[in-house]
């Protein structure tokens, strides 16, 4: 992980119109209003039966890169997902909230270590179970869901994390969020919008499965609390923000200085008593003014080629927070269209492949040509091993940009 010390924000990463913004519910999610649209049912996989049609179709017009052994491919990398949480249903298989397989004598007593030694073995564990990157942060109750499909999350001043009948209930001890990233297969990502890039999307969805029981679990035989999600609870890319590992891009994808875009986020809450790292601001905000590359090949329209705003342009946005929006539904709709999923803003991010500081519009414009924070970043990139891809691109990104400017 390239070193954070120097890219520490010095503003606040989130402007919040506190008026506007609540916690999102879940039944806003694209997976669910379209799949309700589709067949009247509430569920995060209904969406799934148009895209089976078209992926029959595609299998048998035998239209390139969507073969049925490419959908094999697909569903082997998916298993793990499938097996240990399926994207992500709170306390639910694997990630359940209470130990799974931890004998008592271990749960009972707390491990005695000031919160860097945690914090060391924490990280420690995360990268043994596969992250490629992680941080940790305040848990910030505004990006806990507010209800799941049939069920609210409510934070209780004490007790253990459980669900009832109409909750689940998250204590306040439970105040830390360690926020693990997973690198995908960027080769398979350039294939998009083919199957084998949804490939790479579902064996990191396996990943986080593994790494996220895991961790949680590595956490609870130290004698602590620990709740594994994925996708579910609360929403990943503001808390890997808070938690230092990228920033938010046009896409609406997390950009990390690694990977650019090319990772998958899961979470373990926990009350174990972590410190924290800082988010991190190393120019991403003022470059996706400028690059419309995510916009420009994305099939469905759905990428704002516009300014940030605080309000949302489709259903399953949640206002309040100042960005760029995604057409969520849209995107679905297409994958359903193309009978499966995309990554086209992924594949063609500069930060998933080959970014070079000197590429950056502000080069031939401004004035900070060796001191900015990308080019330090691009910098570490090539230092520490994350500069793998060929560039993404010999042509200065500016002259790309005369739509942007207009
Ligand atoms: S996944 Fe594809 S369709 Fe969806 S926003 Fe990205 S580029 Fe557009
Ligand atoms: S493709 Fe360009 S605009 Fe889109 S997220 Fe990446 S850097 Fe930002």
């Amino acid at each position: 992980m390239i070193p954070r010390s120097g890219h520490t924000a010095n503003k606040d990463v989130y402007e919040i119109d506190a008026d506007i913004y609540q916690r999102f519910p879940v039944l806003k999610q694209a997976f669910v209003t379209v799949g309700q649209k589709d067949t009247g049912q509430i569920g995060i996989m209904f969406s799934l039966g148009k895209m089976f049609e078209t992926m029959a179709l595609n299998i048998k017009e035998c239209v390139p890169g969507k073969s049925r052994i490419d959908y094999a491919f697909d569903a082997g990398a998916n298993a793990m997902n499938l097996i240990l949480g399926a994207y992500g249903m709170p306390n639910s298989q694997f990630l359940r909230w209470d130990p799974l397989y931890i004998p008592e004598f271990l749960r009972e007593k707390q491990l005695d270590a000031d919160p860097s030694g945690l914090t060391t073995l924490v990280k420690k564990a995360a990268g043994l179970y596969g992250s490629d990157l992680v941080g940790i942060t305040t848990l910030d109750s505004r990006w806990i869901y507010e209800s799941d499909l049939l069920k609210l999350f409510v934070l209780a001043d004490e007790g253990h994390p459980h669900e009832t009948d109409k909750e689940f209930v998250i204590p306040h001890s439970v105040n830390r969020a360690i926020v693990l990233a997973v690198a995908m297969d960027m080769e398979l990502i350039e294939t998009s919008p083919q199957v084998p890039a949804s490939t790479a999307a579902s064996l990191g969805y396996s990943r986080m499965g593994i790494t996220a029981v895991s961790l949680a679990e590595f956490i609870r035989s130290l004698g602590f609390t620990a709740i594994p999600c994925m996708n579910d609870t609360a929403l990943s890319i503001p808390l890997a923000v808070d938690a230092g590992l990228g920033e938010l891009g046009r896409n609406g994808l997390l950009i990390t200085p690694e990977y650019g875009p090319g990772i998958r986020l899961c979470k373990v809450l926990t009350d174990m008593p972590l410190n924290t790292d800082k988010p991190v601001d190393f120019g991403i905000n003022d470059f996706c003014r400028q690059c419309l590359l995510c916009a420009e090949h994305c099939p469905s329209g759905a990428i704002s080629t516009g300014s940030q705003y605080f309000t949302g342009v489709c259903e399953n946005n949640n206002p309040g927070v100042k960005k760029w929006y995604i057409n969520a539904g849209e995107c679905l709709r297409f994958w359903q269209k193309n009978g499966a999923g995309c990554a086209n803003c992924i594949a063609v991010c500069p930060f998933s492949a080959g970014f070079e500081g000197s590429q950056c519009v502000k080069c031939i414009r401004c004035d900070t040509t060796n001191s900015c924070s990308l080019q330090a970043v691009a910098f570490l990139r090539a230092k520490h091993g994350y500069l793998k891809a060929p560039l993404w691109g010999t042509k200065p990104i500016s002259t790309l940009l005369t739509r942007a400017e207009l």
